[in-house]
């Protein structure tokens, strides 16, 4: 049969960047996949991950209906039947082993998710399980951690206001491959080269990233020394009289607190431990001080290091104290048109605690370096079943190969996922939900935050079959059993919620709605950042804290690793980072041939004069081992990368058997977390350390 060619517009929603795509369908093929000219956000861009939405779709090994494991291999069964033994099997553990007995993980894709996002609350209260964990633990906790101490709620987050500001500082981010994170910042590169136009871009990262690469200026830092780094530029802005609140003044409390925590801290003392001279840490202090209008931006470097809550609590401090904060230019809160920062979820802090390791829940969660050990150990409240949802943790959480065995032990697991991947294998159902192109969208997370405030509904490209079910679909048929079938919830679909979202949201007065989204495929946008404070905050004085008792405390954790932070460890001389890629999405988009293709992209980075002292050359392979594991790799010997650092990227290493991913299983790469250590954790905030990991290389 002969179809007639459409055009949808949509957002993107495999990463944070949201990008406007414009897609050609006929029938239930796909013709192209374009950047929407017309996105007020995104402006045409688009990477190649958003084109490889088209190989998700048609991907013939991704499941599109329940499988149940059997001692002969996997089978599919109805929803109906998955359901029931679902919900039985968790009910059944939570009576006789207690409500903890039932743990579960959340994956990074969740929040990419709007069905997910506004469904699975009610599924965790229905479960009831203080076994909850996420990638939140391994990636962006210190954020939310600061700000909930700063300015009273986990998720206002403050951005930086890319499209005003003449003077960016960037700490451990690679936005220029990113697009931004926690930072919704499509089209980076043409937004940093009219930053660049108007001023200045300078980079601190142990990697000369593709971002460092094209900035004014970088600087090398040894991996994990950035609180250090940034507690000497805050020194300098008040040892050099640079500190400037302006009509910041009014809004902050705890000034002098600050000035007395800082004054240890000079550029000569942690020049040797950062690596970055006194001198340049002073210049780059006067220069972020001097400029009309500057934002200083960190993000997973210096999130995913053991002082991951400090690092965010400084950036902070360096946008405050020079008056770059709440002001066009600088670090800003956005004004969403559906709005998740809402009162009554600003957050709490250690009600509760692991039960091996004694780590404090943070928002409700456990941190995921702990989840290994709640499996594994017996007791009262041992986790004997998982709920994982769109999470791959054996390749995206450290030590995941200790993960995986545990994993192994659980009496029952249930994934909601659609691929059988490293972790979902070890599943007894899978529940694979539609995803990409065959789902309604608004992105209720990162259009919170955003550069710019706009708002974009997106309609699915095709219509799900009746064998296929939404994710909200299977999380509220799982509350209801769960539930006994008490559950109703207010709204019977994410849209209904977002429509009511946007009617009671700060421009539901001007008429937004789903229906006027519907009539704007493009998006609307609903202009710059604006200045919001003291009413967006969540203190109980509308102060921002600018010295929570907790950060300050930790200053004495820090001084008490100075000299660790100092010394190479004979065992174990060279530190580990991560790096970020293009074609590359955490764990999750390896099986799509168009972003594999090329050479191997899974090398271990180490610097020459390295690689010359160990007698390494390239494309070796080579041992490297941690304190928990090893694993083997090729070299790839480049300058990019400081000498005594070297660098793997993150989600790659499909090699376990079991798994069904052919694309992916052809180009494994290791994965880096088989050498990552979960005992080494930000003790503050309780995130997973994936930068600066103490390992040795071995060859031969
Ligand atoms: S940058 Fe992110 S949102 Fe944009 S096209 Fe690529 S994957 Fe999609």
């Amino acid at each position: 049969m002969k179809h007639t060619p459409r055009t949808h517009y949509r957002a993107c929603n495999l990463c944070e960047a949201i990008c406007g795509l414009e897609i050609q369908v006929s029938g239930d093929e796909i013709l192209s996949i374009r950047g929407d000219q017309e996105d007020p956000l995104s402006q045409g861009h688009i990477c190649p991950k958003g084109v490889a939405l088209q190989d998700i779709y048609q991907d013939p090994d991704r499941l599109r209906q329940p499988v149940r494991r059997t001692a002969t291999g996997w089978e599919t069964i109805s929803w109906t039947e998955a359901f029931d033994e679902v919900a039985t099997r968790l009910q059944h553990l939570q009576a006789t082993a207690g409500r903890s007995a039932v743990g579960v993980y959340l994956g990074n894709p969740n929040t990419h998710n709007f069905g997910t996002t506004l469904f699975l609350p009610d599924f965790l209260r229905s479960l009831k399980t203080p076994s909850l964990f996420s990638a939140t633990s391994a990636d962006q906790l210190p954020h939310h951690f600061v700000a909930y101490l700063m300015f009273g709620h986990y998720f206002l987050l403050p951005v930086p206001d890319l499209d005003r500001t003449d003077y960016l500082l960037v700490l451990g981010a690679n936005p220029l491959v990113s697009n931004g994170s926690l930072m919704t910042a499509p089209a980076f590169p043409k937004r940093m080269r009219a930053i660049q136009a108007r001023g200045r871009v300078v980079v601190v990262d142990p990697r000369r990233t593709e971002t460092a690469d094209k900035a004014d200026e970088h600087l090398f830092i040894r991996p994990g020394t950035d609180a250090l780094f940034l507690l000497a530029i805050v020194h300098t802005l008040f040892a050099e009289g640079l500190v400037q609140l302006g009509a910041l003044a009014d809004h902050v409390k705890n000034l002098e607190p600050v000035a007395a925590a800082v004054q240890a801290y000079t550029p000569e003392r942690v020049a040797a431990s950062t690596g970055v001279a006194a001198a340049k840490i002073k210049a780059i202090s006067r220069e972020f001080a001097a400029a009309e209008r500057a934002v200083c931006y960190g993000r997973m470097g210096v999130s995913t290091q053991e002082f991951g809550g400090l690092c965010n609590w400084l950036v902070n401090l360096v946008n405050i104290l020079t008056g770059n904060f709440d002001r066009p230019c600088g670090a800003m809160f956005t004004t969403p048109a559906v709005d998740t920062v809402l009162p009554n979820r600003a957050g709490k802090l250690g009600r509760w605690s692991s039960r091996v390791s004694q780590h404090p829940e943070r928002f409700g969660e456990l941190p995921v370096a702990a989840l290994t050990d709640e499996i594994l150990t017996p007791g009262d409240g041992q986790i004997r079943a998982l709920v994982t949802s769109a999470g791959n943790p054996v390749l995206s959480t450290a030590n995941g190969a200790a993960l995986d065995e545990a994993l192994g032990q659980l009496d029952f697991m249930v994934a909601i996922d659609i691929y059988l991947n490293e972790t979902t294998r070890h599943a007894h159902i899978i529940l694979p939900p539609t995803t990409g192109l065959e789902t309604t969208h608004y992105d209720v997370v990162f259009h919170t935050l955003a550069v710019r405030n706009t708002a974009k509904f997106s309609e699915p490209c095709f219509e799900k079959t009746a064998d296929q079910r939404h994710d909200y679909e299977i999380f509220q048929e799982l509350t209801r059993r769960l539930t006994g079938g008490t559950y109703d919830p207010p709204f019977a679909t994410p849209t209904q919620m977002v429509d009511a979202g946007l009617r009671f949201g700060a421009y539901g007065k001007t008429g937004l709605s789903v229906q006027q989204l519907q009539d704007h495929p493009h998006g609307i946008d609903l202009g710059p950042l604006q200045p919001v404070l003291p009413g967006r905050l969540f203190t109980e004085d509308k102060k921002i804290d600018l010295a929570p008792a907790s950060l300050l405390a930790d200053l004495v954790r820090l001084d008490g690793q100075l000299v660790e932070l100092d010394n190479v460890a004979p065992d174990f001389p060279l530190r580990l980072i991560g790096r970020r890629q293009l074609r590359s999405n955490n764990s999750w988009m390896h099986n799509s041939q168009r972003l594999v293709k090329g050479g191997d992209r899974c090398t271990l980075l180490v610097h020459p004069d390295d690689a010359a002292a160990a007698g390494m050359v390239a494309g070796q392979v080579v041992t490297v081992q941690s304190a928990v594991g090893s694993l083997q790799i090729a070299v790839e010997i480049s300058d990019e990368v400081m000498p005594g650092v070297v660098s793997i990227p993150h989600g790659w290493g499909h090699t376990r058997r079991g798994t069904q991913q052919a694309v992916a299983e052809a180009h494994p790469g290791v994965s880096m977390n088989d050498i990552t250590d979960p005992h080494l954790l930000d003790a503050l905030t309780g995130n997973a350390v994936f930068n600066g990991v103490p390992v040795r290389v071995v060859t031969g």
